[in-house]
This record gives C-alpha cells, structure tokens and sequence, in this order.
C-alpha cells in the first residue's frame, strides 16, 4: 500500500538489524487519516471472505483492526488480552505466544462467549516476525471451533519466517508493507 509505504520511508526508524520503529504513525502516534485508509485498505482484500469479526491482540493490533471492521460493514472486533484479571470469565481460551520485542512468554486469551463456534475470523496486527502472535491467534480461534478466514498485516519483515511459514500453511495472508532489510538505520521495502 502506497500510503504506509511512504509513511514507512518518511518516518521509520531501523533498529539494529531487525527492529522496525514506527511510533511516529503506528505504534505510539497514530495517523488516523492513515489509519483508515488502510483499514480500507485491508476492507477491500478480505471481503469477499466474508469475516464476522476481527480478532487482534493487544494492544498495538487494536487500532487497525477497528479501522478495518468498520470497513467491514462495523463486523465487532475481539482483542486477545495479554493478562489474567480479576474480571476474567473462567471459560476462557488461551495460548502461549513469545512475544518479539518484550523478549518474553505472554498468555494470551478470549473469552469464549466473544467467539462463537463458528466464526469467520479476520485476524489484523501491526507487525508480523516470527509469526508467534497470528500463530497464537490461531490457536485461540481452532481451541474455539472458528475459522480463520485470513491474515492482515500491516507490516511484515519479509526477512523474518512468519510470512513464509503461514503462507507454507495455506493461510490467505495480506501484507501492507513488507520490508526487506534494514541497512544502517535504513529501512528497505519490498516494491520500492
Ligand atoms: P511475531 O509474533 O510475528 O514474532 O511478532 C509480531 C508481534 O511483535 C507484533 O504483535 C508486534 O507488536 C511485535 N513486533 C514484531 N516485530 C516488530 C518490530 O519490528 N517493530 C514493532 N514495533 N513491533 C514488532
């Protein structure tokens, strides 16, 4: 997608050789006319698919999947949590996923009720790398009986092996943005 790439070559950072910084638009500030265009964006690709809801994970994930599921037709958007609280249902589903950039092992979880059998799942996140997060997405969604009915992602680090694994898999994966390397600081892009 034009746009994100240009935000990407505009205002990302590279962090050693596998970090890509995106706090000016994504991740800590957010472009919301940029935003919405790409939760359009990720609207156009899936909806022959007919999800009947997004599932994300907290918390970076949440923003664009509700930009997405309002393109959808304002299908409910259903974030895995990464924590137990207090208020937590006991008929939950859950998972483990490792997560890449707080280098540690998180549970995430739904509550069964948000989920029903049968659901036609659209899974959106921010970042795809080792594919641990959509993988543990997944998880949730076959502990549930649904199904996932695709994968969109804003940006995927092509030279990380959770593209190329979900795509092994079969799985209907969209990426907005797919970066190559990082070369000094430089981040390349897939198309540029
Ligand atoms: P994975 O589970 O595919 O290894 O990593 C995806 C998750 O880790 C995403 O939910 C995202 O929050 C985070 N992540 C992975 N790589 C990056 C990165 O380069 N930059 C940022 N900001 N987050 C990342």
């Amino acid at each position: 997608m034009k746009e994100l790439r240009e935000a990407i070559r505009m205002h990302g950072v590279g962090l050693g050789q596998d970090v890509v910084k995106v706090d000016m638009f994504l991740n800590h500030r957010i472009d919301t006319a940029l935003l919405f265009r790409m939760g359009e964006e990720f609207a156009a690709r899936f909806r022959s698919e007919e999800p009947t809801v997004v599932l994300t994970v907290e918390a970076s994930g949440i923003a664009m999947a509700v930009a997405a599921a309002h393109h959808l037709s304002d299908i409910p958007v259903v974030f895995a949590k990464k924590g137990a609280t207090v208020v937590q249902s006991p008929d939950v589903a859950q998972a483990k996923v490792y997560s890449f950039t707080h280098k540690r092992e998180n549970v995430i979880r739904v509550d069964k009720k948000y989920l029903p059998k049968g659901s036609r799942v659209l899974i959106i996140d921010d970042f795809l790398a080792d594919g641990q997060a959509v993988q543990g997405m997944m998880a949730l969604c076959a502990q549930m009986d649904c199904e996932v009915v695709g994968v969109g992602i804003a940006v995927e680090k092509g030279f990380m092996p959770g593209g190329k694994n979900l795509r092994a898999m079969g799985v209907n994966l969209q990426s907005l943005a797919i970066v190559t390397g990082i070369e000094d600081g430089k981040i390349l892009l897939e198309n540029d």
